[in-house]
């Protein structure tokens, strides 16, 4: 009888955890049954939405399929779950890291986009919904490989490839990348999350550096290049030496 009442407590013990630490992520996962609304398949508002909020963020969404199609994917899955909550309240229940515009989430068990209301822009709507793109198309246990397989540096280089802001336009800075070259070819030895975010000085140089070495990658490999390192991770290989090779033995070139 004691063994039982162990095993209980050892149970709700563990769910109150489980739910206090998953909490935002619980709250994304079931979304379809609560008070949101579902403006069309797997897009969700929240109840303060204007109608022309609705239709503006409706439209940003169908331009960054397009943006991600066009840049990197050809063809984006036009099925990503997205969250929208239309004031910082509501967003703080559904994002874990509230300094953020908009987030992918992920987890063994769900997946889905979470935008607040400074994330309304096609910028940042196109970098996460490039997230979730290489995500699915991870397939099965995508959650394992990206966190253990794909380095962020390769991530979120991919994901800026369809963020256009004027601030990370390598064009307007080309005297800027030739005098800090050495630096920013360091971004390969920056692996963790919590190495990219821990110093807020240096968020901006890593997504441009990570933005810069990815371009350059996709500029020699292409499109072609890409699929396959693919689906190099999508059977357990790291992406370090597929990365390289690819590049070495690429025919592709970009105009
Ligand atoms: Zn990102």
């Amino acid at each position: 009888m004691k063994k039982n009442i162990k095993i209980v407590l050892s149970l709700v013990l563990f769910t109150i955890i489980f739910y206090l630490t998953s909490r935002t992520q619980l709250n994304g996962l079931f979304i379809n049954t609560g008070h949101f609304i579902e403006i069309s398949e797997n897009v969700f508002v929240s109840p303060n939405t204007s109608i022309i909020q609705a239709k503006k963020l409706q439209k940003l969404i169908n331009q960054s399929y397009s943006r991600n199609d066009s840049v990197i994917w050809i063809k984006t899955k036009r099925n990503k779950k997205i969250i929208f909550c239309a004031d910082n309240n509501t967003f703080y229940d559904y994002c874990p890291d509230t300094t953020l515009q908009a987030a992918f989430l992920s987890s063994p068990y769900l997946s889905h986009i979470v935008i607040g209301p400074k994330g309304f822009n096609l910028d940042v709507i196109s970098h996460e919904m490039c997230h979730a793109e290489l995500f699915e198309r991870l397939g099965i246990l995508a959650w394992f490989k990206v966190k253990f397989l794909v380095p962020v540096w390769f991530d979120e280089g991919l994901a800026m490839q369809v963020n256009f802001e004027e601030r990370y336009n390598i064009k307007n800075l080309a005297s800027y990348i030739k005098e800090n070259q050495k630096e920013l070819i360091s971004i390969k030895s920056v692996v963790s999350y919590n190495d990219f975010f821990k110093n807020e000085d240096k968020i901006w140089f890593n997504y441009f550096a990570s933005k810069l070495e990815v371009e350059n990658w996709l500029s020699i490999v292409g499109k072609e290049g890409l699929i396959k390192l693919i689906e190099s991770i999508d059977n357990f290989n790291r992406i370090e030496e597929n990365y390289s090779y690819l590049k070495k033995h690429s025919i592709h070139k970009i105009q």
